[in-house]
């Protein structure tokens, strides 16, 4: 029987850990949407279903196992839909094992299960470990309970009991150990994932995702024969507003002209801070007529807009922007960057606040 119930915990440790390391990106969670707590409910279920069928026989009719332990795991963290779903495909599979008083007191059983654990997960105070080990020890008093009324010898149930309530507990931490480990891990991979590919200041995209979107767009547009285009947006003599007004103000520029940027963009466009002062814009589909109006469109919007500083004082400013496209047919695709670099040094000469472009690729 022991080695049967480690079975059972092993069964459940390792699915729980597969499950949530699929679902990592859409944790189950109070708020959820409707979609995932379903699935996450089915999952259950099924879950509960594999642990039924590597279960210990206890008498002619009764068996034994962890099922109770993906209902309250899917309550503790989804609440009722999740937990009312698993209860009922472990109860339907159940009644596919066979149909006789003990599935009719297990459908019973993991539905006071679910319910229960839905009112605890909502008015119990307690949270994290505290919570379910409330959780573990309720529906381990509900299993214990219908195996009291299922199997007539009343030590028989004692000893059975024994044995089902430690492998619950170790069964049961350990599952929530591992849930914890890979929420917090997956939650900590995506900020700094995020924060590898972003500007802290800006939040734009960094060099090196614009480098990463800059040959992606490339590739695409040379499989696809499509034009692209690339702008270079560097503002004009912001040092002086540096020197002016102080550092701090010249970071506050930045990350208005940032949002601005954004706001003049279409969803699809990438907008990166290159470095310093210099911001760039990658276009999709684009040609060199239709990203030099982009790029006046953005020097105007610069032109008429107020920057306003950490001491409220209200400044303007313009940018110089140089402008290159590729036509998506020639072999020479390292050159746009350099042609848009080329551009933007053409429209500093040339007395700033203006826009230039290379001849097309
Ligand atoms: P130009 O019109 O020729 O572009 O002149 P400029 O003054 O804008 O260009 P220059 O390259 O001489 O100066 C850029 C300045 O940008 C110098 C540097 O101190 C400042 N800078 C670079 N990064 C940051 C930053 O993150 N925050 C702030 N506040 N200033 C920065
Ligand atoms: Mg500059
Ligand atoms: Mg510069």
């Amino acid at each position: 029987m022991i080695s049967d119930l480690i079975v059972n915990i092993a069964l459940l440790t390792s699915f729980t850990f597969i499950w949530h390391q699929v679902f990592k990106n859409n944790p189950l969670t109070l708020n959820s949407p409707v979609k995932i707590k379903i699935l996450d409910g089915l999952i259950g279920g099924v879950l509960g279903i594999i642990l039924m069928h590597y279960s210990i026989q206890v008498n002619d009719i009764t068996i034994l196992d962890l099922r109770h332990i993906p209902v309250i795991l899917v309550a503790y963290f989804g609440g009722i839909i999740p937990a009312l779903l698993s209860a009922t495909v472990i109860s339907v599979g159940r009644f596919f094992i066979d149909v006789n008083f003990s599935s009719i007191v297990s459908l019973f059983m993991m539905f006071t299960m679910a319910i229960g654990a839905w009112i605890i997960v909502l008015y119990v105070k307690a949270e994290g470990i505290k919570k379910w080990t409330i959780l573990l020890l309720y529906s381990q008093f509900i299993f214990t309970f219908a195996l009291y009324i299922v199997v007539d010898d009343f030590s028989h149930v004692i000893h059975i009991a024994f044995y089902h309530i430690i492998s619950s507990l170790i069964g049961g931490f350990l599952t929530l150990y591992f849930v914890n480990y890979i929420r917090r891990y997956s939650k900590l991979y995506n900020q700094y994932k995020e924060r590898s590919q972003r500007d802290a200041l800006t939040g734009l995209y960094n060099v090196r995702s614009f480098d990463y979107f800059y040959n992606l767009m490339i590739e695409k547009a040379k499989n696809e024969k499509e034009h692209c285009a690339v702008c270079i947006i560097d503002i004009d003599y912001f040092k002086q507003i540096n020197d002016e007004y102080g550092h701090p103000a010249g970071d506050e520029v930045l990350k208005q002209l940032a949002m601005l940027l954004k706001k003049l963009m279409r969803g699809g466009d990438i907008v990166s801070r290159n470095g310093g002062e210099e911001f760039s814009i990658l276009l999709e589909k684009c040609n060199l007529k239709q990203a030099q109006e982009v790029a006046c469109r953005i020097r105007m919007a610069v032109e008429g807009h107020s920057f306003t500083l950490p001491s409220k004082k209200e400044i303007n400013l313009t940018v110089s922007i140089g402008v290159a496209s590729y036509n998506g047919r020639t072999n020479d695709t390292e050159k746009l960057y350099q042609e848009a670099d080329d551009a933007l040094y053409k429209a500093k000469q040339e007395g700033r606040n203006n826009v230039c472009t290379s001849s097309e690729t």
